[in-house]
C-alpha cells in the first residue's frame, strides 16, 4: 500500500465521513467485524433487525398496515421467520401503484433519496431511501472490494452507466471527492467504443488501479479489445464483475487477460448489494446483515439447497420505503456449503441472473445494458419494455402500456437514448399486449442478433 493510500485510509476517509455526518465508515468497520460472527449469531442479528422493520412498518408505513389487517397479522403475532413468512410478497407492480402509501409517514420528503431500477428487467420502478440506508449501501462494497485485495484509498478502475454514479456528471464536490478520497477511473458504460476503450487502457496502465469494477459484458469486451490489440501491462489484483451474469467461459477470458481472479457481485438499485464471491470462490456471500433473502419455488414453497428458486429479497435498513419480501425478479439458489474463508454468511448461487446484451450502434459503439437503467427508471406509464434490435442501423423498443402512460414518455426515452446512440440510429416503438419472459422466469431487457456477430468480426476472429 502506498503512502498517498494510507493517509487516505487512516485519515482523509475518517475526516471526509465526519465532516458528511455520514455512518458510512462506522457501518464498513461493523461488516468488517459481523463477517466473521457464526451463522447463527447473524441470524441472530437479522431477527433483531426484521423485528424493528416490522414495527415500524406497522406503524409509520399505511401500505403495510393495510397488508397486516388483510392477512389479520399484528405485531404480536411475528416471533419467529415462519410466522413472518405469511406476510404475501411484494411484487413490482405493488411498489408502482401504492408508492405514496409505502412512503414512511415519519420521514420528511426533502431529506429522502429518490432512487430507481429498471435496466436489468426493462420494469421501471421507483423508491424512497433515507439516509441510513444510503450510509449502509455504500458501506457494504468497500467489504467486498477488500475481499478481492483493493483497500480503501487505493485506485479503482470503474466501467459503469448510470450518470448519477458518474463523476464526470457530478458537482465539484463529487469531483473533489473522487480525487482525494475514491481515486476512480471511470469509462463511461455508454461510450463502448475502440478509442474510448484504448484510452481507458492507456490511463490504467499509467495508473495501475489495485482493482477493476464493471459489468460483466462490459468486462468481456474490454477484455477481448485488449486481447485483440494485443495492450498488455494492466495489473490489478482483483476484478469485480457486476449487473450481469458472468458467463464461466467470459469469466475465464477476463481472467488470462488480466491475470487476476474474478470476484462476482449481484446487487441491486433497489437494496445495494446482495451477495458476492469471496476468494475462495465456492458462491455468493449473502450481505447478511443489510439484506435477508429467500427463494421461492414456482409454487410458492422455499427453494431446497441447490433448488432454483426465484430470489426474494428484505431490505433491513431502509426505512424510507420499506421493501419486505420483494420479488426482484431474479432466479437463484440457495446453497448449504460452508465457505473455508470461516465467514458466517450464508452462501448463494446465482443460476440465471440478469442477461444483457449490448445495443450496437451504426459506428460501432456497445451500450451496456445494466448501463441504460437509469434512461428509464422514471417513466411512468411503462409496464414493462424491452429493446430489440436484429440489423445495426435500428433498434425497435417494444412496450406494455399501462393506464398512465402518455406519448410525451416516448417522446423523452427517444431523446435520451438518441444521446448516446447519435442520430443516424434508428428508434422504433411498438406497443404489445405482452413481452413473454425466457423459460427461467426471467424478463429480458435487450435481445439483439447484432451484438455477438460485431463481437465476433473483431480483429482477433481473423486470425
Ligand atoms: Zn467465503
Amino acid at each position: 500500500m502506498g503512502m498517498y493510500s494510507k493517509i487516505v485510509k487512516y485519515g482523509l476517509y475518517l475526516f471526509w465521513a465526519f465532516k458528511d455526518k455520514s455512518n458510512r465508515f462506522k457501518y464498513w468497520k461493523e461488516l468488517e467485524e459481523s463477517q466473521w460472527w457464526s451463522f447463527e449469531r447473524i441470524k441472530e442479528l437479522q431477527w433483531q433487525r426484521m423485528k424493528n422493520l416490522l414495527s415500524h412498518a406497522y406503524q409509520n408505513v399505511s401500505y403495510y398496515k393495510m397488508i397486516f389487517d388483510k392477512v389479520g397479522l399484528t405485531l404480536k403475532d411475528i416471533t419467529s421467520f415462519e410466522d413472518w413468512k405469511k406476510l404475501p410478497f411484494l411484487e413490482k407492480d405493488n411498489i408502482k401503484n401504492n408508492l405514496e402509501m409505502l412512503i414512511a409517514r415519519n420521514y420528511k420528503r426533502e431529506d429522502l433519496l429518490k432512487n430507481g431500477s429498471g435496466g436489468s428487467t426493462g420494469s421501471p420502478v421507483i423508491f424512497y431511501e433515507d439516509k441510513n440506508k444510503t450510509d449502509w449501501r455504500l458501506a457494504a462494497p468497500v467489504r467486498h472490494n477488500r475481499w478481492c485485495g483493493w483497500d480503501i484509498g487505493e485506485r479503482q478502475g470503474c466501467i459503469w452507466g448510470a450518470p448519477r454514479d458518474l463523476v464526470e456528471f457530478g458537482n465539484i464536490k463529487a469531483k473533489l471527492r473522487n480525487l482525494v478520497l475514491d481515486r476512480v477511473l471511470i469509462l463511461n458504460a455508454y461510450e463502448l467504443k475502440d478509442e474510448s476503450m484504448y484510452k481507458f487502457a492507456m490511463k490504467l496502465k499509467r495508473c495501475q488501479p489495485t482493482m477493476i469494477l464493471a459489468y460483466a459484458n462490459a468486462l468481456y469486451l474490454f477484455a477481448k479489445f485488449l486481447k485483440d490489440n494485443k495492450i498488455e501491462g494492466i495489473k490489478p489484483i482483483g476484478i469485480i464483475s457486476t449487473g450481469e451474469v458472468l458467463y464461466p467461459e467470459r469469466r475465464e477470458l477476463i481472467e488470462s487477460v488480466f491475470n487476476c481472479k474474478v470476484f462476482n457481485r449481484y446487487g441491486s438499485r433497489e437494496v445495494g448489494l446482495v451477495a458476492s464471491e469471496c476468494s475462495e470462490h465456492k458462491g455468493m456471500h449473502v450481505n447478511a446483515e443489510n439484506v435477508y433473502v429467500e427463494f421461492v419455488k414456482k409454487d410458492g414453497t422455499p427453494a431446497l439447497y441447490g433448488e432454483m428458486g426465484e430470489i426474494v429479497v428484505t431490505d433491513l435498513c431502509n426505512y424510507a420505503t420499506p421493501l419486505i419480501r420483494y420479488k426482484i425478479g431474479d432466479v437463484g439458489s440457495p446453497s448449504g456449503e460452508i465457505c473455508p474463508c470461516g465467514r458466517g454468511l450464508p452462501l448463494m448461487e446465482m443460476i440465471e441472473g440478469r442477461t444483457s446484451d449490448f445495443i450496437v450502434t451504426p459506428e460501432n459503439k456497445f451500450i451496456s445494458g445494466p448501463g441504460l437503467s437509469p434512461l428509464i427508471m422514471d417513466l411512468t406509464g411503462i409496464k414493462q419494455l424491452q429493446f430489440v434490435q436484429k440489423e445495426k442501423g435500428k433498434v425497435i423498443i417494444k412496450i406494455v402500456k399501462d393506464d398512465a402512460f402518455q406519448e410525451e414518455e416516448i417522446r423523452m426515452l427517444r431523446s435520451r437514448l438518441q444521446k448516446y446512440t447519435g442520430e443516424i440510429m434508428q428508434i422504433m416503438f411498438e406497443f404489445v399486449d405482452d413481452i413473454p419472459k425466457k423459460q427461467s422466469g426471467k424478463q429480458q431487457l435487450i435481445i439483439s442478433d447484432i451484438s455477438m456477430k460485431e463481437l465476433s468480426r473483431t480483429k482477433g476472429n481473423e486470425q
